[in-house]
């Protein structure tokens, strides 16, 4: 027997959890998996100084406890699990979690938000969790005292290099254009930071090390096709994000990146009772504040249909 379900979230990033505290106050009963990485991204980053209402900034994984805690507060079932697979050919939509709970859904709301990009290299696959890392707060303590590179010019990149000179001994970023993307005053954070050293112009070539782990990092100069090599303990990559729509491209729209397509200043995917919030739908803006926005949005529209289909 299916589970018979009013409003399903998937995701439990600010667009879940937001979705769930609309939705939970307009009795529509939501339950939410919190899939691979309960709380989302945030819960891996350091001190969120731009989310308003917290003048003196907040850690992502107290923000995240809190926005679970005020979707609790009003009745939403919070989940420890993933969804596996989904059939929306027709309503209520089907839907599989931890590939075994079938349950049926008259809305879905789809926050699976992005997950890290990582380069693609065999000698990165055979050493992560033993050095290879795309989380610096999660994993940087480990290298403390140690020298340590961070791949990427970005935000990310440039927030976990921040982060990584703070503990460890030597902190290089390795940089494939010689500009940063990241935001100016995060630039000059990094460029100023006597601990962070940045390569501009090199790419990866391979990650080295041995049965302790990761030893060290061979890079190519791609202006001058020099190799340089480095050592290092912890290689942390920070080069953006894939978003999280697999299960559900064979009947939504996407863009060519794999981001959900939605209508115009809504939350509507093409299939009516699918909704799509946060950074699964957003490429451009990708922040906390924005998505929780999404989330809202698409409580209120889940919560219109329903009105309207009953
Ligand atoms: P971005 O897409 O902004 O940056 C990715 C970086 O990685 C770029 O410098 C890119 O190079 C580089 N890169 C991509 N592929 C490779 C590769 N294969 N090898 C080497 N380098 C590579 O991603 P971020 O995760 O940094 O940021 C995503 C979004 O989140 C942004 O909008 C950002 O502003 C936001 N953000 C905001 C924060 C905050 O406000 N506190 C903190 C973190 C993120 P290139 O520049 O050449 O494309």
């Amino acid at each position: 027997m299916s589970e018979k379900i009013k409003c399903l979230i998937i995701g439990s990033g600010p667009a879940g959890y937001t979705a769930a505290i609309y939705a939970a106050r307009a009795n529509l009963n939501p339950v939410v998996y919190e899939g691979l990485q309960p709380g989302g991204q945030l819960t891996i980053t350091t001190e969120i100084e731009n989310f308003p209402g917290y003048p003196e900034g907040v850690t992502g994984p107290e923000m995240m406890n809190q926005l679970k805690a005020q979707a609790e507060r009003f009745g939403t079932d919070v989940r420890f699990g993933i969804i596996t697979g989904v059939d929306f050919s027709q309503r209520p939509y089907k839907v599989i979690a931890d590939n075994n709970h079938e349950m049926e859904a008259d809305v879905v709301i789809i926050a699976t938000g992005a997950s890290a990009k990582y380069l693609g290299l065999d000698s990165e696959e055979k050493f992560k969790g033993l050095g290879v890392s795309a989380c610096a707060t999660c994993d940087g303590f480990f290298y403390r005292g140690k020298d340590v590179a961070v791949v990427g010019g970005g935000d990310t990149a440039a927030e976990e290099a921040s982060y990584l000179a703070g503990i460890c001994n030597k902190v290089y970023m390795i940089v494939s254009r010689d500009e940063l993307r990241a935001y100016k005053a995060m630039q000059k954070r990094v460029m100023e930071n006597p601990k962070i050293e940045i390569l501009w112009n090199h790419n990866t070539d391979e990650i080295l090390g041995d049965n302790s782990g990761v030893t060290g990092a061979k890079l190519i100069n791609n202006k001058t096709n020099e190799e340089k090599i480095i050592d290092i303990h912890g290689f942390f990559v920070a080069i953006g994000h894939n978003p999280n729509s697999e299960i559900f491209r064979d009947y939504l729209e996407t863009d060519e990146v794999g981001y959900i397509l939605t209508e115009k200043g809504s939350s509507k995917t093409k299939l009516p009772g699918v909704f799509a919030a946060g950074d699964i739908q957003d490429s451009t803006y990708r922040q906390a504040v924005t998505a929780a926005g999404s989330g809202c949005m698409a409580a209120i529209d889940a919560e219109r249909l329903l009105a309207e289909n009953e």
